[in-house]
């Protein structure tokens, strides 16, 4: 049996077709019902549906044998305790820095909020920019709204989010898009069955 976790919302739907290709398609849709672990069309396949930032946990400690996350969240997590072999191009959008439209150029020291504490802390160093981290869960828009934080970073997809708040996207950090990641000791143990359902997601990302 292999177990995929996936990452709720967005990633989960826009994996749906490319897991479909492969033959896996859930037996019960996980908006409508309240189980945790989704059979398959493919017995030998189960799904589970959790938190984005959980995806990379369940496959480090081998609870999933593989995942499907955002490059967000693997690179917050640290990836080095997980096989990235695929970037499955889904989910695609742009980790950036964003402040108040009318707020000035970054300059001096800063107040960043975000919910990417480790990846904004590299990123302004990397920049030479002193900046105070602010962890959030959420709502990460409403943090320059309210003076709590000069700037934040954040995915932005269309931008209608940043500008709903009168916010604008400032400079860009990463490309993002979800990858398929693999635990070290399921690559060993299941390789036959791993390396075939890469070769069956690689050909349908090569046709795309
Ligand atoms: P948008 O308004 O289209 O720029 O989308 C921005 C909002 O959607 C922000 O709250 C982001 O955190 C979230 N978002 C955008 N793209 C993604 C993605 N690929 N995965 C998860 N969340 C996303």
């Amino acid at each position: 049996m292999l177990t995929i976790a996936v990452s709720k919302g967005r990633i989960y739907e826009e994996a749906l077709p490319l897991l479909a290709e492969a033959g896996i398609t859930p037996v019960d849709d996980p908006k409508t019902c309240r189980k945790l672990i989704l059979q398959t069309t493919r017995d030998d396949v189960q799904l589970v549906i959790i938190r984005a930032t959980d995806v990379p946990t369940f496959v480090e400690y081998g609870a999933a044998d593989l995942g499907i996350a955002g490059k967000d969240v693997l690179l917050e997590h640290g990836a080095e305790s997980l096989y990235e072999p695929l970037d499955l191009n889904i989910a695609c959008c742009r980790l950036m820095t964003a402040a108040h439209k009318d707020a000035p150029e970054i300059s001096g020291r800063i107040r960043v909020a975000t919910k990417y504490v480790k990846t904004a802390q590299r990123y302004f160093a990397s920049k030479g920019i002193q900046a105070e981290i602010i962890k959030l869960y959420g709502s990460m828009e409403l943090a320059p709204l309210v003076g709590l934080a000069d700037c934040i970073v954040d995915l932005v997809d269309t931008g209608n989010t940043l500008k709903a708040n009168g916010l604008e996207p400032r400079d860009l950090i990463m490309n993002i898009s979800s990858r398929l990641v693999v635990n070290k000791a399921a690559m060993k143990m299941k390789h036959e069955a791993i390396a075939s359902l890469l070769a069956q997601f690689e050909q349908t990302l090569a046709q795309r």
